[in-house]
């Protein structure tokens, strides 16, 4: 903990320094990737505690994803201020909403619809409409659509011709189906997760008694990501602040990706104009990444188009030179998957921890074969913004034979030998697959292996915080996690969507299936759409600190046509391509590296030094993720000021 206030701003730089020193009034700061954003308005938070300016209690400082709010808040304990809120719009407005609901309308809160999706699979067959799974999937995210931008299901038909908007199916139709599940919703007494904003919106507009006790309560707000912010968010930002401007916002144009869900970089971009006296403030030292990573990173946004475009920032890098960015073609996707998967184990042979590793890819589905390859390398690895670990089949027939025997075992060992938690797990879970060593092979058998292993792995992490812990005990815990939507963890690569990796950093970033189609996808059509494609390339690639590598293949399977072409956004950029045209040759650093898919690597086993033992981890908050360290948090598996109530998945699941 820095010993006083003034400390706290050392480690800023000049312009961090004047954001962290203009605490009151509005403050706006347009940065891009790395500059240190997130670290600015954390510091300004602390030193605002620290220097006895602000009351912790009445901050609230607004991020993107509970990770993102976990992070914040144990940064914030370590520069010694604690107990400020830091939260999503949705957690924040989940526990005002709990807390008023009682009053403001009476009972309990509705639950939180679970399965929301086929909720609207069975609106639509109500309405007499069958649809298939991408069908599902566009009607679900329409509707989404609609309520961020506060449009009732009569008015949707209007708001599509009104915003040329590329509505997936017809409107009228659409809007039908939308009307029914908000009835199924009322029905049920259930409510799904734009309605948290909604309802909330909806109290604080009506109730001026409930609107100022909660603008007593907070005094000052700190948005981040805030080019993302959607109408609904705004106008719940506005209710809170109320006649007042204490509000610091912080973002960068450049990585606006979900205008798709109705979010918009306008807010950012005309915060002057709203507020005329703002303190606005530029960075443009990137401390992130090596000059290599952010050369590409401004020639990318140097061949930007569009209103985001106007406002990017040149990155000046600040550390050391490092890796050249490796540019690789692969004869099909199997052969990217493994030519990527044999990189990693380099990397991680070289020293690189897994953790600090991921694969970044545009559609979740893509994730598969790399799940295979990596698997095959015997790599651990984790997905994040996957299917719901705990609507698993295999997760949930494993909860049922662990009530059972929790049941019938009371508090005594289940069996014979069997003297600690873990191994009474083992025995539970052997009767549904469970096995020592992981199956050979990928697929569904390795899938269910994996989600087995994640409760073995859960049940020891469970009975290192709380010694002596009974199977009942576990069991409540699954309950409780279950009812967060709280999956275990893996310490190992991370894989995930362009999307949920935005605000996170790693030492090495693979960004894969950079093909005409994947990137930018094929129902990107309108130039707007291109362009929102290049951010999130934008976004992708300032995520590496050292390595950065971009691969496609230029056909799906081994033998397949050879006709995908690599991305346009690279044209130019990437080596050889200026000079040799389409297919450069491999050259020195830097070169493409023509893979050749025939697998030169040593394949499988878990012998290599990537098979990185499952040694029992740190213990870490089921909530944010965050390493504990204090006995009081370990015995919760959760941090102190971390909400129980709060799902970390939910949120990036709905952005998904
Ligand atoms: P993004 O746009 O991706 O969210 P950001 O602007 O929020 O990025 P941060 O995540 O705050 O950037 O910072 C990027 C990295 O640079 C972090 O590892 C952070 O600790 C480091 N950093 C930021 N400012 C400084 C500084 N003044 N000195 C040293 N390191 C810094
Ligand atoms: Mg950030």
């Amino acid at each position: 903990v820095p010993e006083s206030a003034d400390a706290v701003l050392d480690g800023l730089d000049p312009e961090q320094r004047e954001v962290a020193l203009a605490l009151s009034g509005p403050v706006c700061v347009l940065a891009g990737a790395g500059t240190g954003k997130t670290r600015a308005i954390t510091h300004r938070i602390a030193y605002g505690v620290r220097a006895g300016i602000l009351q912790p209690t009445t901050v609230l400082a607004v991020t993107f994803t509970n990770r993102a709010a976990g992070e914040m808040r144990g940064r914030l304990r370590q520069l010694g201020a604690s107990g400020v809120q830091a939260r999503t719009f949705h957690s924040a407005a989940l526990r005002q909403l709990q807390y008023f609901w009682p009053k403001a309308v009476g009972g309990e809160l509705p639950r939180l619809v679970e399965r929301k999706v086929q909720l609207v699979a069975e609106a639509a067959a109500r309405c007499g409409v069958r649809l298939d799974r991408n069908e599902l999937r566009d009607a679900t995210s329409e509707i989404e659509w609609a309520k961020v931008t506060q449009t009732v299901p009569a008015d949707y038909p209007a708001a599509v011709a009104k915003t040329q908007r590329d509505a997936p199916r017809d409107p009228a139709e659409l809007s039908q189906i939308y009307a029914m599940y908000e009835q199924l919703k009322r029905d049920r007494s259930v409510i799904d997760f734009e309605d948290v904003l909604l309802l909330t919106v909806g109290i604080l507009q009506d109730r001026h008694d409930i609107a100022d006790h909660v603008r007593r309560q907070y005094q000052h707000f700190v948005v981040d990501e805030y080019q993302d912010v959607s109408p609904l968010q705004q106008r719940l930002l506005d209710l809170w602040l109320g006649d007042r401007d204490n509000l610091c916002v912080v973002g960068d144009a450049s990585q606006t990706i979900y205008s798709f869900t109705g979010a918009t970089p306008d807010h950012l971009l005309n915060f002057r104009t709203r507020h005329p006296d703002a303190t606005v403030v530029k960075l443009v030292r990137d401390y992130r990444s090596t000059p290599q990573v952010v050369q590409l990173a401004n020639g990318l946004l140097s061949q930007a188009r569009g209103r985001a475009a106007e406002h990017r920032l040149e990155l000046v890098s600040q550390r050391d030179k490092g890796p050249e960015p490796v540019y690789a073609e692969y004869a099909d996707e199997p052969a990217e998957a493994e030519g990527t998967a044999r990189r990693i184990r380099e990397l991680i042979a070289a020293g690189v921890p897994a953790g600090e590793i991921a694969v970044l890819y545009r559609v979740n589905s893509q994730s598969e074969v790399y799940e295979q390859a990596l698997a095959d390398a015997g790599v651990p690895y984790q997905l994040r913004g996957a299917e719901r670990f705990f609507d698993r089949a295999e997760v949930r027939e494993a909860g049922v034979a662990l009530r059972g025997a929790a049941r019938a075992g009371g508090n005594d060992s289940l069996l014979d030998g069997a003297d600690d938690l873990p191994s009474e797990v083992r025995a539970v879970l052997s009767t549904k697959g469970w096995t020592s060593k992981p199956p050979t092979g990928s697929g569904a058998v390795r899938d269910r292996w994996e989600s087995l292993a994640a409760l073995v792995r859960l049940a020891e992490d469970f009975e290192q915080a709380r010694p002596g812990a009974t199977l009942s005990d576990l069991v409540a815990e699954l309950d409780e996690r279950a009812a967060a939507q709280h999956a275990p963890t893996v310490q190992g690569v991370t894989l995930a969507s362009l999307h949920s990796a935005k605000g996170l950093e790693w030492d090495a970033a693979f960004l894969v299936g950079l093909t005409e189609g994947m990137m930018p996808i094929a129902y990107a059509k309108t130039d707007e759409q291109v362009e929102e494609e290049r951010r999130l390339l934008y976004v992708g690639v300032t995520r590496a600190r050292f390595h950065l590598s971009l691969s496609w293949a230029l056909s799906r399977s081994p033998g397949g046509r050879a006709g995908r072409r690599p991305t346009r956004f690279l044209n130019g950029l990437r080596p050889g391509s200026a000079v040799l045209g389409a297919r450069g040759g491999a050259g020195g650093g830097g070169g493409i590296d023509r893979g050749s898919g025939t697998g030169t690597g040593s394949r499988g086993g878990n012998t290599g030094p990537a098979a990185v033992s499952r040694r029992r981890g740190p213990v870490r908050c089921r909530v944010c993720g965050r390493t504990l360290t204090e006995a009081g948090e370990m015995k919760l598996m959760r941090c102190e000021d971390c909400p129980s109530d709060m799902d970390e998945g939910l949120y990036e699941r709905l952005r998904e």
